[in-house]
């Protein structure tokens, strides 16, 4: 392969990328590097993100462009501020020999004021979110009538976030005799009527046919039902100490949920989605990048802005619509030519979207177990151990100390003692684990049906003005009933009573347990009821049960540290650490 200094860009653009620890080019670089020094026609660039496309556009540009001249040159749209930032980031450190060349990113929500003051002081290389761009154009504070190369960049993105009309204004503003470079992950319909609007014969380059990690990555599922998707996802986390994740959801709602339940748990995570504030953005993805959180809970968009190389994970805890979606996702890890894991969590009904992402990845899911409580046990144990091994002792601090506390514990053997400093840890993993069922599910359904025979039906009276949930009448169903893993099946929740129901075997116990309880200051009745027919609603619906507030103390099973989520054993934790506990209480976000 050949070398930075192999591909035409000058002395002072090499030397920048050697001190950035930039040793040889990837396939995207090697191919556009030279085609954008050497010739000005349009470049149509399929490369995904982690291939290190922001070198290849930016550097050729960079060796271009006339820092005698303090009008604008080059224009680089991008979907997201995160990304713009990022990008004008490594162009300042590309061109850092180059004092001369000044690069900006504009981008909504901060001050435009400053920006036109940064603008008006001459700056040849502008990157810019769509709107902000289109903003400052209509004002005339941006002139594009010296523009001589623009650069689309994550194409497919900024159309897919409703960008079309901007990238349209922009295109149409910018003079016909520049180069334009459009580099998209993707190619749908709208991406390809770009460049056939707005380009003239472009020259179409492929890194290959996924970015340079993804031989690097291994794809695997672990499949479970609906309701064991969260407590799967902590074995997981269990099972990697050291995990690195991005946890994909679909929703913003989803993403803020599992991330609120993580942090209840006990797992260093956080929340990125599109209703927190920017500030709030800035400062989760600050603490992700330096590894104050292990584990980040994010929607597609939200991410998109984040430059991280070293992910262990990339976690589906849904798969996404779109296969091409799924490429996104997975090549966060395995960048830079390190190995990533991309695992998605489905369900035996989601098992059909397997095969388009396979084809579109070419290559093949592998199933993996969803590891039993023993194999986590095993891991932390040995975490623990070589934490043991490694610690560094303060033997000043210590020394005094040491005498009475060899004294005290003069008894006991070498053996014993290891025995029992590993078990004040490890005991609270053991006993969490302890008789942890099995979450694997191979095609079982993900329910039993209502009117499942084996089940029985239950009215509460305890509906949504009690804040009832599904998850929080899992949670008070397994709170007082003395055995664990029971079947529930269908639950109902309507507003002022709910409907349930439960393994018929334990269906006196749960009377016996369950009535004369106390949910959110009212006394729990439940009541044997008919079955469900058909779809309908239950018969008992007509019967108006009046409601009397019982008061008495109340019991709270919504939040804390408990999970009433679904799986009835891993309710909750107690050896795990927030490891940015010096960040203070922890924000909560709804
Ligand atoms: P990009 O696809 O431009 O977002 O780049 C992905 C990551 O790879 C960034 O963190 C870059 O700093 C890094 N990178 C890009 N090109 C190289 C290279 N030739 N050698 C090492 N790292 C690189």
């Amino acid at each position: 392969m050949s070398l930075f200094k192999d591909l035409g860009l000058s002395q002072e653009i090499v030397d920048s990328l050697i001190e950035l620890g930039y040793e040889k080019p990837t396939e995207i670089q090697n191919i556009s590097i030279p085609q954008i020094l050497s010739s000005k026609n349009d470049l149509k660039a399929f490369a995904q993100t982690g291939t290190g496309k922001t070198a290849a556009f930016s550097l050729p540009i960079i060796q271009q462009v006339n820092t005698k001249d303090k009008n604008t040159q080059a224009i680089i749209l991008s979907p997201t501020r995160e990304l713009a930032i990022q990008i004008a980031k490594n162009i300042a450190e590309f061109s850092k020999n180059i004092p001369s060349l000044k690069v900006l990113a504009v981008y909504g929500g901060s001050s435009i004021e400053d920006q036109i003051r940064a603008l008006n002081r001459g700056v040849q290389i502008v990157v810019g979110t769509p709107g902000r761009t289109v903003d400052l154009i209509k004002r005339r504070r941006l002139a594009l009538d010296n523009i001589q190369w623009l650069v689309l960049d994550e194409a497919d993105e900024m159309l897919n976030m409703g960008f079309k009309e901007e990238l349209d204004k922009i295109l149409e503003s910018t003079p016909s005799d520049k180069q334009t470079l459009l580099f998209s992950a993707t190619f749908p319909r709208e991406v390809e009527n770009i460049a056939r609007n707005y380009m003239t014969s472009p020259i179409e380059v492929t890194a290959g046919q996924k970015n340079v990690g993804a031989d690097n990555v291994s794809h695997e599922y672990y499949q479970v039902t609906d309701r064991n998707r969260y407590p799967a996802l902590k074995r997981i986390a269990d099972v990697n100490p050291n995990i690195y994740s991005i946890v994909f959801c679909r929703t913003r709602r989803e993403t803020q949920e599992i991330a609120d339940k993580l942090i209840a748990d006990g797992y260093s995570a956080d929340s990125l989605h599109g209703d927190l504030s920017q500030a709030q953005r800035d400062m989760v993805m600050q603490k992700f990048r330096n590894k104050n959180l292990q584990i980040l809970v994010a929607t597609d968009v939200a991410a998109r802005g984040l430059d991280v190389n070293d992910l262990t994970h990339v976690i589906n805890y849904k798969l996404p619509d779109q296969a091409e979606n799924y490429t996104h996702r997975s090549g966060r890890t395995g960048r830079a030519g390190k190995n990533g894991i991309s695992i998605a969590i489905i369900t035996g009904k989601e098992r059909n979207k397997l095969s388009p992402i396979e084809r579109k990845i070419k290559k093949k899911f592998v199933q993996t177990k969803v590891p039993n409580g023993k194999e986590i046990c095993e891991i932390q144990l040995f975490k623990l151990i070589d934490k043991v091994h490694d610690i560094e002792v303060n033997e000043k601090e210590i020394k005094d100390f040491l005498p009475d506390i060899y004294t005290k514990l003069e008894e006991l053997d070498r053996e014993e003692l290891i025995k029992r400093f590993v078990s004040i840890e490890f005991n609270q993993f053991l006993s969490y684990y302890q008789d942890a069922r099995d979450l694997n599910n191979d095609d079982k359904p993900d329910r039993k049906r209502a009117g499942d025979e084996s089940l029985t039906r239950f009215y509460v009276n305890l509906g949504k003005m009690d804040d009832l949930t599904p998850a929080r009448l899992i949670g008070l169903i397994n709170e007082h009933l003395k055995k664990r893993n029971v079947e529930i099946g269908q639950i109902e929740i309507l507003k002022s009573f709910s409907f349930f129901e439960v393994d018929k075997n334990y269906a006196d116990d749960l009377l016996e347990t369950l009535n004369g309880a106390e949910f959110n200051n009212r006394r729990v009745i439940i009541e044997l009821t008919a079955k469900k027919k058909g779809g309908g609603r239950s018969s008992r619906s007509s019967r108006g049960f009046g409601r009397k507030d019982t008061g008495g103390g109340r019991k709270d099973y919504g939040g804390g540290r408990k999970d009433y989520g679904g799986d009835k054993k891993e309710g909750h934790r107690g050896s795990r650490k927030q490891s940015d506990s010096s960040s203070g209480p922890r924000r909560r976000r709804r």
